[in-house]
C-alpha cells in the first residue's frame, strides 16, 4: 500500500461551490478519504500550506504535435514527437491533468495515450482522436483523412476507430488556419458526418465537430454530433437544439485571443488574422448567449494553434470570466463538466473518496481572483506527483 496525505489543504468543492479545509488520503493513487483525515502509519505526509486544490484541470481541445507557431507547419517526425513531450510537460507543469485531444496526424497522439497510460512519458492522461476528417482540400486537410461520401466518411471513421481513436473529430465547416477555406462555409455534409457518427456512436466512442459557421454548425447536429467546437456563429435555432440534446460546446476562445492579440507583426499570416478579426466579436457573443441558454461548456483552448501554447490552458478560464462567466462556472467548466464530457466523471471531476487522485494545486484562491488560476504550485496525477514548483 502507498499512501500519500495531502494536509493543510483548501479543498474546491465544485458540486456545491464551495472551499472546506481539510486533508486528502490518496492509497495507490485513489482518493480515499477527504476532510478531517487521521494520518495512518507509513503514509508520506505532503503539507500543502493552505494552497487551494481543486479537481485536476481538463484541456478539452488541443494539438499535442503542434506548439504554437505563427503558421502551422508540418514537422517532421522526430520533431513532432520531441515537441509531443515538450507541450505534455507544459501541460502538466501549469496543472493540467487530461486532455482530450482533437485532431492528430499520423496517429502519433494514440501512441502517446497509450505510452501515457503506461507510464511512460510525463503526461497528462488523454482522450485523442486520430487524424480529423475533413472534405477534399477542407479545413485540416493538411494531415487529415480527407473524405468525400457518405460511405468514404463512414470508412474514414473505421480507420480512426482500428487505429484507436476514442473521439472521431469531423470538420463540418471552414477554419482560421486553412488558407483558402473560409470558417462560415459548410463542409462535410450532413449524410457524410451522420455516417462517422454512426460508426462512432456503435462502439460507444463520441464525436466532435470543428463548426464555426452557422450552417454546418446546424448540419453536425441534425447529424448526431456530441460537441461542437469553436462555435462562431450559434443562432437560437442552434442553442435549442444543442440544450434539449444535451450538446456541449467546447468554445476555445483562447484560439481567437492569441491570434488577434499577436496579429500579423508576429508572423501569423494576413489572411488568418483577417478571418480572426471577421469573427471575434459575434464569438464573444455566442459564447456568452450559450452560457445564458444553460448550454453545458467545456474548457478548451485549440492549443497548438498560433500563440496558444501549451502552458496556457487556465487562461481560458480567465476569457471565459471575462466574457462574463463566474469564476466557479469557469472552473466547473475544466473539471466536472469536462470529466462529463468525457464520460469519465465517475472516475474524474471531484476530489470524492473513490476518484482518481489528479489534483491541480493553485497557490491562492482562484474563486476570489480568477488570474490565480495561472499560478499553479502542484499537480498531481493518478496519485503522483508529477510537478512541484
Ligand atoms: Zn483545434
Amino acid at each position: 500500500m502507498n499512501f500519500i496525505l495531502f494536509t493543510n489543504c483548501n479543498i474546491l468543492d465544485v458540486v456545491n461551490e464551495k472551499i472546506c479545509k481539510g486533508s486528502i488520503l490518496v492509497e495507490d493513487g485513489v482518493i480515499r478519504e477527504v476532510g478531517d483525515v487521521k494520518d495512518p502509519e507509513g503514509a508520506e505526509i505532503v503539507d500543502l500550506n493552505g494552497a487551494y486544490v481543486s479537481p485536476g484541470l481538463f484541456n478539452c481541445h488541443t494539438h499535442i504535435l503542434m506548439s504554437g507557431e505563427p503558421s502551422i507547419s508540418h514537422n517532421g517526425d522526430v520533431e513532432s514527437v520531441v515537441n509531443a513531450l515538450e507541450n505534455c510537460r507544459k501541460l502538466v507543469s501549469t496543472g493540467v491533468t487530461f486532455i482530450r485531444d482533437m485532431g492528430g496526424s499520423r496517429f502519433y497522439d494514440i501512441q502517446l495515450r497509450d505510452m501515457q497510460k503506461k507510464g511512460k512519458i510525463c503526461a497528462p492522461e488523454m482522450q485523442v482522436s486520430g487524424k480529423n476528417i475533413c472534405m477534399t482540400g477542407g479545413h485540416g486537410w493538411d494531415g487529415g483523412r480527407e473524405a468525400d461520401g457518405p460511405d468514404d466518411a463512414r470508412k474514414a471513421a473505421r480507420e480512426q476507430l482500428k487505429a484507436g481513436a476514442d473521439w472521431i473529430k469531423l470538420m463540418a465547416t471552414g477554419g482560421v488556419m486553412t488558407k483558402g477555406v473560409e470558417p462560415g462555409s459548410p463542409q462535410l455534409t450532413e449524410e457524410e458526418m451522420r455516417a462517422a457518427i454512426q460508426e462512432a456512436h456503435k462502439v460507444n466512442a463520441r464525436t466532435a465537430t470543428h463548426a464555426q459557421g452557422t450552417e454546418g454548425i446546424k448540419n453536425a447536429l441534425r447529424a448526431g454530433i456530441d460537441s461542437i467546437e469553436h462555435g462562431f456563429y450559434l443562432d437560437q435555432w442552434c442553442l435549442d437544439y444543442m440544450k434539449e440534446n444535451n450538446v456541449w460546446f467546447v468554445p476555445t476562445l483562447s484560439a481567437m485571443y492569441w491570434i488577434k492579440k499577436n496579429g500579423v507583426e508576429a508572423g501569423i499570416p494576413e489572411w488568418a488574422v483577417k478571418k480572426v478579426n471577421g469573427a471575434f466579436d459575434a464569438h464573444k457573443d455566442s459564447f456568452l448567449r450559450a452560457y445564458k441558454a444553460g448550454i453545458k461548456i467545456c474548457l478548451g483552448t485549440d492549443a497548438g494553434t498560433p500563440f496558444n501554447f501549451h502552458d496556457m490552458t487556465a487562461y481560458e478560464m480567465i476569457l471565459m470570466v471575462e466574457d462574463g462567466m463566474t469564476p466557479w462556472d469557469a472552473i466547473k467548466s475544466g473539471t466536472i463538466n469536462a470529466a462529463q464530457l468525457c464520460q469519465v466523471e465517475a472516475t474524474h471531476g471531484t476530489i470524492e473518496p473513490g476518484k482518481t487522485a489528479n489534483l491541480t494545486v493553485y497557490a491562492k484562491d482562484p474563486v476570489s481572483d480568477i488570474h490565480n488560476v495561472m499560478d499553479v504550485c502542484m499537480t498531481v496525477i493518478g496519485g503522483k506527483i508529477a510537478y512541484c514548483k
